[in-house]
């Protein structure tokens, strides 16, 4: 549809200086102060310039304390109507996950920056989705989204998981809501054989881990004749990977009685055995482990996110810290610790320095075999750092000489 020029006149904003360099290196957020020129309406599709009128794409006005974020060149001078522009974005983030759309596949479709889609997650867990609006503009546009979405994709049932506390800072509320089709409480994605169950309306983030495959994968790859222990295990995503690897045992652990139990389940629908359960806290479970003198040939840990905010970010490394050093010391000789933060604000260098501080002073070296995040369908753009949340390490336990 032809752009209306009178809107388009309207929907511009000129950068400093300063944020037009921030932006043509690609830099998608930006505050009030950032524009020079031009009304701030919160929630619109505007057109934004350098200070000499320089074309610099799109952008999306925020209801927020984040004025602005780009979302990409745009051809011509002016504003597309909202459909042309979710359309061809959406069109381009799932031509960019061809060949993981089969009907049993789970894949993010669609990470916010990384997809030029700032605000918006879409993730497909076969003819299910599950999105997350986090800017109003998004929200908004919903009934441009989710048509377009079901017809090209032949969605069955669509899910906002909106339960997430950052939309307070557009005015959103927290919700999670059926926004197509029937509910359905359970679907089951396939990783290789391995069926894993997502759960949209109840289960973690959108109802699964899908952005630790490559981690899924790694352990599998691993675990041949192992004694496999999962820390954090939730519903046993890295266990169930483990023993369908080969691994003899897989001790899972976690708080959580409900998710103990939806990881048996899991083992049972997949025919695997080896798998126990401890229901309790990992910090006592590692302390109890340490008299028990018990060894295991691979440890998965994978905390929840410590640090929720900068300020709590020296906690959290301490948190990091002590539970990595009480992982490493169960690690039989030659074992591997896969070790994981999904903390934004606890960055790779400083994981690194935090797992360098535990594994100092034991009676053994420790190598540092991997780095790994979430997998290619979680696009993270160089100058937006703030996009690659989750950092995992694969350590070794280095013996003899
Ligand atoms: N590794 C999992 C995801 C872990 S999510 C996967 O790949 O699917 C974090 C889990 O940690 C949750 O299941 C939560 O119940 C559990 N948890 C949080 N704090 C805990 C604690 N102190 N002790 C034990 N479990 C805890």
């Amino acid at each position: 549809m032809p752009a209306d020029p009178t809107a388009a006149a309207a929907a511009e904003l000129r950068l400093t200086p300063r944020a037009s360099g921030f932006l043509r290196r690609g830099q998608p957020w930006f505050f009030a102060d950032d524009v020079q020129q031009g009304e701030i309406a919160p929630s619109r599709l505007v057109r934004v310039r350098d200070e000499d009128g320089r074309d610099l794409g799109l952008g999306i006005t925020g209801a927020g304390r984040l004025a602005l974020r780009a979302c990409g060149a745009w051809p011509g001078d002016g504003v597309p109507d909202r459909e042309a522009f979710f359309h061809a974005r959406l069109a381009r983030a799932i031509e960019a996950r061809a060949g993981q759309l089969g009907p049993h596949d789970g894949v993010r479709l669609v990470h916010g920056e990384g997809d030029w889609l700032p605000g918006l997650v879409v993730d497909r867990y076969g003819p299910l989705l599950v999105l997350q609006a986090t800017s109003a503009f998004v929200e908004q546009s919903l009934d441009a989204i989710v048509p377009f979405l079901v017809e090209r994709l032949g969605a069955t049932c669509v899910v906002a998981r909106n339960d997430v506390a950052v939309r307070k800072h557009e005015g959103l509320a927290e919700e999670v809501r059926l926004l197509h089709g029937q509910r359905v409480a359970e679907v089951v994605v396939d990783e290789g054989g391995l069926r894993h169950v997502a759960r949209p309306f109840t289960g973690h983030k959108t109802g699964f881990y899908l952005d630790q495959r490559p981690a899924r994968a790694l352990v599998r790859q691993l675990a041949k004749g192992k004694r496999v222990l999962d820390l954090f295990s939730y519903q046993g995503g890295f266990a169930l990977s483990a023993l369908v690897g080969g691994a003899v045992s897989a001790l899972a652990v976690d708080q959580s009685e409900p998710a103990l139990q939806q990881a048996i389940a899991g083992a049972q629908q997949n025919g695997l055995a080896g798998l126990t359960t401890h229901c309790g806290d990992v910090f006592d479970f590692l302390r109890a482990q340490r008299e028990r003198n018990q060894q295991f040939d691979l440890i998965l840990l994978d905390p929840p996110a410590f640090a929720k905010s900068r300020r709590e970010v020296e906690g959290a490394e301490r948190g990091y810290r002590d539970l990595n050093r009480q992982a490493l010391r169960l690690l039989a000789p030659h074992g591997h610790l896969l070790t994981c933060t999904c903390s934004h604000h606890v960055t790779l260098p400083r994981f690194e320095e935090v797992v360098r501080q535990a594994a100092a002073g034991l009676p053994f070296h420790v190598l540092l075999r991997q780095r790994l995040g979430a997998g290619p369908d979680h696009p993270v753009p160089i100058a937006h750092p703030e996009s690659e949340y989750l950092k995992v390490l694969l350590l070794q336990r280095q013996d003899g000489a």
